[in-house]
């Protein structure tokens, strides 16, 4: 069906959480036809998947020239990857900085496992652009965000499945507050506030405590992250960063 109506199609990394849920909306722009897949790899916080499914509902709901793009959901099994990376994500060790200078939330090619799953997908689906919300801007802890990781990829993937895969990252150059700009600049303050009320970033699973930025413990590094990107956004007078 891409092929025939010459759009390549998107497959969106879905976590449920604020970056990704702004990719979702960037690609929902985009592209004629979009998919989501999530990654089940023995998180701590079935909230997580959770949040999956209240954000793709609302934004049907919010945005009905979105909801006629959007189409199915996968949910991939990676719990065996999972088993692998004992980290502070997937256990019930604290959050702290490594001997090598990474989180402990590090999960080592967690990254790459979900490109090559997605794009397996993706090729059985008929779409060709991959959509994650890496980003190297405000932490760059994690070397499988780094776009130079991805190029790479991107590369081994079409070569190792005939293929002409994009890997689309439109966070990449964003900081946290510019996340929040694109956010409102792709729709309005009702995105906004499918962010705020429906995303997932809290390490800890926490739903509880409502903030103005959304709901979290408020201490984790991804509630910092996002409390501080909401502040500087907020400070800056919400303005609106077109797409
Ligand atoms: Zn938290």
């Amino acid at each position: 069906m891409g092929l025939m109506t010459g759009d390549p199609g998107a497959l969106v990394l879905f976590s449920g959480g604020q970056d990704s849920t702004a990719c979702l909306a960037w690609a929902l722009e985009t592209y004629g036809r979009v998919e989501t897949v999530g990654f089940d790899y023995g998180q701590r916080h079935a909230v997580e998947l959770e949040a999956r499914q209240a954000v793709r509902s609302r934004l049907a709901k919010a945005f009905p020239a979105w909801a006629r793009r959007l189409g199915a959901d996968h949910l991939l099994d990676l719990r065996g990857f999972g088993a692998i990376g004992d980290s502070a994500l997937t256990s019930e060790r604290a959050i702290e900085i490594t001997d090598k200078g990474l989180p402990s939330t590090f999960v080592p090619g967690r990254n790459l496992a979900f490109l090559v799953h997605a794009a397996a997908l993706a090729d059985r689906r008929g779409l060709s652009v991959l959509v994650g919300g890496m980003c190297e801007t405000d932490f760059s802890g994690y070397p499988d965000c780094r776009r130079d990781t991805l190029d790479a990829m991107t590369q081994a993937l079409n070569l190792g499945m005939a293929q002409t895969f994009e890997i689309a990252t439109p966070l990449m150059r964003l900081t946290k507050a510019e996340t929040w700009a694109l956010a409102k600049g792709l729709g309005g303050e009702a995105l906004v506030d499918v962010i705020v009320d429906d995303s997932h970033t809290c390490y800890l699973g926490e739903r509880e405590a409502a903030h103005p930025w959304g709901r979290g413990c408020g201490t984790c590094p991804a509630c910092e992250l996002r409390a501080k990107g909401w502040a500087e956004w907020v400070d800056e007078g919400r303005p609106a960063l077109s797409p």
